[in-house]
């Protein structure tokens, strides 16, 4: 059997001022990801773990931030153009586990919501992924409520 792992990890800073996405939705919160485009973690890490299993560079290559037309850009795009990318060299999501790294808000009352947003993008059914929420246990950046993380295992198989 034909089967690609890939791994993603991203990262961006908590500020006043901006609409908190993540996995491809908003969540009510004071602050907000800051980035080129939406900032969304969770999309952009699963992104790169897709572009990682498929052998290709990842997202600052194919959307970079001095791009204009990257601005504000909604990471379903960025998604979708994974999907596409697996799709063109007949590979299928076998699964998804995902890690989101937030001191707060608490996202557990938005996982499935989170989930149910991937698995539209990708095509897949939301039981082919897996969307945990920790914190950093207030240590560093990301314990002082500065920042959010996320990481992304995926397993694809051949078609
Ligand atoms: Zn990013």
């Amino acid at each position: 059997m034909n089967i690609r792992i890939g791994n993603g990890y991203d990262i961006h800073r908590l500020v006043p001022g901006r609409k908190l996405i993540l996995g491809g939705i908003c969540i009510e919160y004071e602050l907000g990801l800051l980035g080129h485009s939406d900032a969304d973690v969770v999309l952009h890490a699963l992104s790169d773990a897709i572009f990682g299993a498929l052998a290709l560079p990842n997202i600052g290559v194919y959307f970079p931030n001095t791009d204009p037309q990257n601005k504000d850009l909604d990471s379903g795009e960025i998604l979708s153009f994974a999907k596409n990318k697996l799709w063109e060299q007949n590979f299928a999501i076998s699964n998804l586990d995902i890690t989101i790294i937030a001191e707060t808000p608490k996202l557990s009352p938005f996982l499935d919501k989170m989930k149910a947003s991937i698995a539209e993008i990708l095509s897949i059914s939301t039981s082919q992924i897996g969307i945990k929420a920790t914190t950093n246990e207030g240590l560093g950046d990301i314990g002082k409520k500065k920042a959010i993380a996320a990481l992304v295992s995926v397993l694809l198989v051949a078609i």
